[in-house]
């Protein structure tokens, strides 16, 4: 048997606008991409690094570095649960990293197999929800600038970034040009237990869906049971869930939680938050960062097992180098080529 070899390079990606969020803005995002190779098959990870959960490219760059060397991937391509493991155990945290070998790994079964990995999975038949389109922190002429592109570009819902000394007016600005699409807020945990509160009831009356990571990564179970007891929305957590265990940590004081890869380590863990959150009654939307279409096509695999999308990464991007999911009409459509299914443009 020969080894699975594993490479990797910078991945830099623009977006069409600057993309801002409560934490801060940018125009460039530098992710890594990840190739495996195994026999004659080559394929595909991307690690979408964020400082706000403790990476960034030189970490995931040090942390692929050494397991290079550690040859740690093994020869078998269909033992992902028991590399995952081997990756857990090598070091802690790193999630994006984790996820970037464990996609590519998906592909590469899914290339050996010729099939999806959708189909590998068990999960072809089944459909999925339509995803949102985000519209970012920026001044008040450019939301309502962006918010006109996107209904003029025929998006569906769109999700709205919050966290500023202006949300308010931001809410207004979009619901003047999108007077009917259904609309999800994302604080990125902006605000104070009160300050959720008084806008989720301005929310509401704005008809806005649910909630994104109101309060802080970090808050207390109890400030966002306290925030749940009074919100007339849904409360989803998206910074404060990464793996299954914070899931349950939450149950309870939250209505949903946001699965990410790039949170997880991989599909396998992001089957076990699915599951998890299934077992307490809450609702599940799979989102991602700023990232090529390779993350997002790993993402929307999964993208049936869940209620809501936010998988528009690829869509905010000047150039995406790669060709995967394609977006139509409000829906992703997954390509039915082997793994992935990604190709580079
Ligand atoms: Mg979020």
């Amino acid at each position: 048997m020969s080894s699975i070899r594993l490479h990797f390079e910078p991945l830099l990606l623009q977006t069409a606008h600057p993309f801002g969020i409560s934490y801060g803005t940018s125009t460039k995002t530098h992710n890594i991409l990840v190739k495996l190779h195994y026999e004659e098959w080559e394929a595909l990870g991307e690690a979408a690094p964020a400082n706000y959960h403790n990476e960034s490219p030189a970490t995931v760059s040090a942390v692929l570095s050494q397991w290079q060397d550690e040859e740690i991937l093994g020869d078998d391509p269909f033992a992902i649960a028991e590399i995952s493991k081997r990756l857990d155990n090598s070091i802690a945290g790193n999630a994006s990293a984790k996820a970037a070998i464990e996609m590519a790994l998906w592909d590469l079964a899914g290339k050996i197999t010729d099939q999806p990995v959708f189909r590998l999975l068990g999960l072809a038949g089944l459909s999925t929800p339509m995803t949102d389109f985000t519209i970012g922190i920026d001044s008040l002429d450019m939301v309502e600038q962006k918010t006109i592109e996107a209904v003029e570009a025929g998006y569906k819902i769109l999700k709205v970034k919050q966290g500023t000394s202006y949300d308010r007016e931001i809410i207004k600005r979009v619901r003047k040009y999108a007077a009917h699409l259904p609309l999800r807020v994302d604080a990125n945990g902006a605000w104070t237990p009160k300050q959720a509160i008084e806008m989720s009831h301005f929310l509401a009356e704005n008809g806005v869906q649910f909630i994104e990571q109101p309060l802080p990564k970090y808050a207390d179970v109890a400030d966002f049971r306290f925030l749940r007891e009074r919100s007339p929305l849904p409360i989803y957590a998206d910074e404060s869930v990464c793996r299954s265990g914070d899931v349950a940590r939450l149950a309870g004081a939250i209505d949903g939680v946001v699965v990410k890869l790039c949170k997880t380590g991989g599909l396998l863990e992001a089957l076990k938050v699915i599951h998890t959150a299934r077992a307490h009654s809450m609702q599940i939307m799979f989102g991602c960062m700023i990232e090529s279409s390779i993350g997002v096509t790993a993402a929307a695999h999964l993208s049936a097992l869940v209620d809501h999308l936010d998988l528009d990464g690829a869509l905010l991007l000047a150039q995406d180098p790669f060709a995967g999911v394609e977006y139509k009409d409000g829906y992703l459509h997954i390509p039915s080529r082997p793994g992935l299914g990604v190709v580079a443009r």
